[in-house]
């Protein structure tokens, strides 16, 4: 069975200890692959070879930075497929998917960055007998931590901004998705990156925690669940390292009365069943107005009954497998809570009936109506394939319903009233709303959450404030005030 082994320093390299696990097929139960957990030792070479590729990577300009990573883009696209079946392997999700988005949207988001290298600028300040300004320089050494619903595309999220602005990352892939962000570091030496610049250590939670308290690492961003979010900003925190924090959501989808009904039913099916419903963004709770509630339900019953779930790497699949047997056991836990508090299952409610899939990690899309706000279905990031539906009847009730909850990820509001998407969208508590529309993320705008969905944002030119920082220079053109003379 292949080994695979941390990338330090321009290489594969095998671990001191030797320690590893290994690593299943979610859609067979099959092993793929073995793999070596980064300790301390890893963990500091990684750290001497970063600091070592960082200066030389920061010295160049950032057209120079731009070209050699516009390189990369070429590398990714060129290799779409190849990726996307390797991320089908770890992730179980759609290879329809995977070829079409997952590393596709990675390559757009490291073409823009590649592109805002060269606009990287301070500012001058009109001072007396002086000449201010500001230069914006790269943190250092950052340290990159992934989930494992988009594990080539997170990698590329963190980096691309990362390595755009002159600093080094260390990636540490979710231990369930080892294999892509491997990949990436080999494309990034074949671009022209410098050995240190881009490392991938993998291993678990240990791993993290080493990176996450390392006194030379500037900034640690993490894509992930609240606990490990709350715990790696405690240890950040003893060095004062700034985080980014990309964490769980339990976001409202609002369909209003006058909205246009087929839309809104595909945007509620995108927002539960895509990748078997494993994205932090998705609108699992969808707050239909009662006027047009059995409408809507039936046609998200009669649409998503027809969505066909089995081998991802059919690309006819639209439905793959949950990237475990213990989550896929968490998310049919779930459903059994729902139904225990009296949620009506109008579809799915369990595994599928096929033998051919007894072995994966497959879970029906599953509708519950008749959902109140209490409900743990309701309350709780299931991070599966599974819909809330509930009724509301007037716009201020809706809102407040849909903010009470600590998460604040995101939000949609499906609407032909203008006026009114802005006005429930300016009043959502979450770091994205969507009108007429759900889960769309261009990487021209941030991406973030707030409360405890997260801090700060990823993608858009706000990446590249989180990943450089501002020094004032202050010149003196005349004589110093001196109070001593
Ligand atoms: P986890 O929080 O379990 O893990 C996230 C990453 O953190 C993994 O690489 C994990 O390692 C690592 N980790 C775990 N403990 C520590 C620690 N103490 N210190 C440092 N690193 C640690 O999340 P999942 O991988 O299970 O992902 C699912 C969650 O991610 C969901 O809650 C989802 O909402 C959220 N998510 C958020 C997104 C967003 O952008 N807002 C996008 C995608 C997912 P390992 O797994 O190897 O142990």
């Amino acid at each position: 069975m292949q080994r695979l082994l941390n990338h330090i320093g321009g290489g594969y390299r095998a671990s001191v200890s030797g320690e590893c696990f290994e690593k299943l097929n979610p859609a067979t139960g099959a092993p793929l692959c073995q793999v070596e957990i980064a300790l301390e030792p890893e963990v500091e070479a990684a750290i001497a070879a970063a600091r070592e590729g960082q200066r030389a990577w920061a010295a160049l300009t950032g057209a120079e930075r731009g070209r050699v990573l516009m390189r990369a883009v070429a590398l990714l696209r060129a290799r779409n497929d190849e990726l996307a079946r390797l991320e089908v392997l770890d992730t179980g999700k759609p290879l329809q998917e995977a070829i079409a988005v997952d590393v596709a949207s990675g390559a757009d988001c490291l073409e823009y960055f590649a592109g805002m290298a060269a606009t990287l600028r301070g500012d001058q300040y009109p001072l007396r007998n002086a000449f201010a300004y500001t230069r914006r320089e790269p943190l250092g050494i950052c340290v990159g931590i992934g989930a494992w619903n988009y594990p080539i595309q997170i990698a590329l999220w963190k980096s691309a901004p990362a390595l755009a602005c002159g600093n080094a990352m260390i990636f540490k892939p979710s231990e369930m998705t080892p294999n892509t962000a491997a990949k990436l570091a080999e494309i990034y030496l074949e671009a022209g990156v410098p050995a240190g610049v881009f490392q991938v250590l993998q291993g678990d939670g240990r791993t993290g925690r080493l990176l996450s308290t390392h006194p030379a690492v500037a900034k640690v961003s993490v894509t992930g669940s609240v606990p490990t979010g709350k715990r790696v900003m405690a240890a950040a925190a003893d060095t004062l390292k700034r985080v980014t924090m990309e964490l769980g959501g339990k976001s409202a989808l609002i369909v209003f009365d006058d909205a246009d009904i087929e839309q809104a039913v595909t945007a509620a099916l995108l927002a539960n069943f895509y990748t078997q419903g494993e994205i932090c963004t998705n609108g699992t709770r969808v707050f239909v107005h009662e006027a047009v509630h059995d409408r809507f339900v039936q046609r998200v019953v009669e649409r998503a009954g027809r969505l066909k779930l089995g081998d991802p790497l059919d690309m006819a699949t639209q439905v793959g497998a949950l990237i475990s047997r213990d989550h896929a056991a968490k998310v049919l836990g779930y459903i059994d809570k729902g139904k225990a508090e009296g949620a009506e299952c109008v579809l799915g409610g369990g595994r599928p009936d096929d033998a051919a899939l007894a072995a994966g990690n497959f879970v029906l899309p599953t509708v519950f109506t008749g959902c109140t706000d209490d409900m743990t279905i309701v309350k709780e990031e299931i991070f599966g394939p599974v819909m809330s539906v509930l009724t509301f009847s007037g716009e201020e009730e809706v809102v407040a319903r849909a903010n009470a909850t600590p998460f604040g990820l995101a939000g949609g509001v499906f609407t032909r009233d203008i006026a009114r998407g802005h006005r429930v969208a300016g009043q959502l508590d979450a770091g994205v709303c969507w009108i007429n529309n759900y889960n769309i993320t261009p990487i021209e705008m941030p991406f973030g959450g707030t409360k405890e969905s997260g801090i700060g944002s990823e993608n858009s030119h706000a990446a590249i404030e989180h990943y450089t920082r501002i020094k004032s220079v202050y010149v003196e053109l005349g004589k110093i005030a001196d109070p001593y003379a």
